[in-house]
């Protein structure tokens, strides 16, 4: 690679680095010379394609010049950092160059906005035609909308990207006029919308959409935060919601103290409780309420919600319907299907269950089998949580029923 475009490269990808809407990305490692692994510097992430395979990605801004000044953005227009700017051909060839060397599978493409929010989106139109029809790659592409940018501009864009996105960033039109003055949520949505609009039309590739929330950066609690993921996917606007723990890159009064730590495990409660909207028919007002705005920080949401509804446990695990398994802490949607077509044969007991490898570790303070409770402590909601935040450690000489050698306990079953 040319010195002046490797230098490109590196300022571009270090730009692209914090946005986390293309999934696995931002994580820093320790890498050291010499050593494997390293992901980080040379702008390749990785994600999930619908069919579910892994794909590693080249991800890239086309600039990191840009006309707006976002408070929390390491792009902003006022901040002194190195800028570069790709034109579409170089970055059409770099990425034709890494895919050959099988460093990638896919781009993932951004950019700050030059000169307006069409022309970036031309220059973004532009590589991704080079891509598709000079250079006839048919590989994964992720290509980050820009909002204002004109409706036709965007479809051009969807009919030749697999994925594209739109960043909301924050969950509130106050928190946008406080932090991003340029953006409202409405303009932000818009080519979402008109994406969303364009796939359901006949005889239109269906196209997965997703955004990103910074999380921590303005006052939102978790149920403002989920209740207005929940909105976005009962619209069938987006497929995916991106959680990014705030990390403070920029001083500015609007934004809370730079030497906080980012908000990790905030992050991974909102990942696990998306999930449970997305994949467990939970609604948000069942995971978060007035009473709990924000998710506990102890217990993931679905022991949290089980805790507080134990009159629905311990459940009958060979009576209960597939919805009210994937209620079941622990349990998840693979275990369920397992359970269900075992139980077509036989009446299962704790045994069946470990035999079909299914985690009882918080399960067992939920369920009963053959009618038998079978956790060693009551049923009682202060005595569960405290078993489940403090497991007991295991005793050599007294291995627990659920860690197998069940002969060993007591025999109930
Ligand atoms: S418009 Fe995008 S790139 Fe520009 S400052 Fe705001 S967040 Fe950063």
């Amino acid at each position: 690679m040319k010195k002046d475009i490797f230098e490109k490269m590196q300022i571009l990808a270090n730009s692209a680095k914090y946005d986390v809407s293309c999934s696995s990305s931002g994580s820093e490692n320790n890498h050291k010379t010499g050593e494997l692994g390293a992901t980080h510097n040379s702008g390749i992430c990785h994600t999930f394609t619908s069919d579910g395979r892994c794909v590693s990605l080249l991800k890239v801004l086309l600039t990191n010049f840009c006309i707006y000044d976002c408070a929390y953005c390491i792009n902003r227009k006022s901040n002194d950092i190195k800028r570069a700017a790709f034109s579409p051909k170089q970055l059409a060839d770099i990425t034709i160059n890494f895919y050959k060397r099988n460093y990638i599978e896919g781009l993932f493409l951004s950019s700050g906005i030059i000169e307006n929010e069409d022309h970036t989106m031309i220059l973004i139109l532009r590589t991704l035609k080079i891509l598709r029809y000079e250079y006839h790659f048919n590989g994964y592409i992720h290509v980050k909308l820009i909002p204002g940018a004109d409706d036709r501009l965007i479809d051009e864009v969807v009919a030749l990207a697999n994925r594209v996105s739109s960043n909301i960033e924050l969950p509130s039109d106050k928190s946008l006029k406080l932090l991003a003055p340029n953006k409202t949520k409405e303009k932000i949505l818009q080519p979402l919308k008109h994406a969303r609009d364009k796939s359901l039309e006949k005889n239109t590739r269906p196209i997965g959409m997703s955004t990103q929330l910074i999380i921590g950066a303005t006052p939102e609690s978790d149920k403002d935060i989920l209740k207005l993921s929940s909105v976005l996917y009962d619209k069938a606007l987006l497929k995916r919601v991106y959680y990014s723990a705030y990390i403070p890159v920029n001083d500015h009064k609007n934004l809370p103290s730079i030497i906080n730590k980012p908000p990790l495990l905030r992050e991974h409660r909102l990942y696990q409780a998306d999930w449970l909207l997305r994949f467990y028919d939970f609604t948000y007002d069942e995971i978060v309420n007035d009473e709990f705005p924000n998710l506990d920080e102890e217990l993931d949401p679905k022991t949290f919600w089980a805790l507080n509804n134990l009159k629905y446990f311990p459940m009958e695990i060979n009576k209960v319907s597939k919805d009210e398994l994937l209620r079941i802490p622990g349990i998840g949607i693979k275990s369920v299907f397992k359970i269900l077509k075992a139980r077509k044969f036989k009446t299962l007991d704790f045994y069946d269950l470990k035999k079909l490898k299914i985690s009882l570790k918080k399960a067992q303070y939920f369920i009963t089998c053959k009618g038998k409770y079978c956790a060693k402590i009551s049923f009682c909601d202060d005595k569960i949580k405290q078993a489940i935040i403090t497991p007991p450690k295991k005793k050599i000489l007294q291995p627990s029923l659920f860690d197998m050698d069940f002969s060993a306990i007591t025999g109930e079953i």
